[in-house]
């Protein structure tokens, strides 16, 4: 059982579109902020980081990614190698800290407007989408997987000033 908010849009998705795979990898916990890493493709790190040209990944490498807020560090590779939030091209609000930031990569969603007034509309029509089948966050989101979980803990968060 999985007490992450988000890992509800897996049971409200149509098949086929789920979220990064849960299980650790070589590297399970964040050299940072200890939390448990998510394993993702050495594919997806090369979409998300800027000039992956210029950097040493390759598609066999074993890479994961930490989903803690606050914690600079996004993802981790089996030998070590670190990628931080300056290293992507579009790093997540609840990383940076920057509210123009986006929290939903599919739909265009930053920080600022989760926490707007309109804030719940925004997550019902992320929500509806996801219903759907009409996300794309396995390639577009840095986590690889839905929005919504870090969106509610970005909400409840920032709510509670911290
Ligand atoms: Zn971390």
């Amino acid at each position: 059982m999985n007490d992450e908010p988000g890992d509800q849009c897996c049971r409200i998705a149509p098949d086929g579109q789920t979220c990064a795979e849960e299980r650790p990898t070589e590297q399970s916990t964040c050299p940072d902020c200890g939390k448990r890493l998510r394993r993702v493709s050495a594919a997806h790190v090369m979409h998300q980081v800027r000039s992956p040209s210029g950097r040493d990944i390759k598609s066999t490498d074993s890479m994961a990614f930490c989903p803690s807020h606050g914690c600079a560090v996004v993802y981790v590779g089996g030998g070590g190698e670190r990628f931080e939030t300056g290293d992507l091209r579009r790093p997540p609000a609840y990383k940076t800290g920057v509210e123009s930031d986006l929290l939903c990569y599919c739909f265009d969603v930053s920080g600022a407007d989760a926490l707007s007034p309109g804030g719940d509309a925004f997550v019902s029509f992320i929500s509806d989408r996801v219903r759907d089948g009409d996300c794309a966050c396995d390639v577009l989101n840095p986590s690889a997987g839905c929005c919504l979980g870090s969106i509610a803990t970005y909400r409840k968060t920032r709510a509670a000033g911290s």
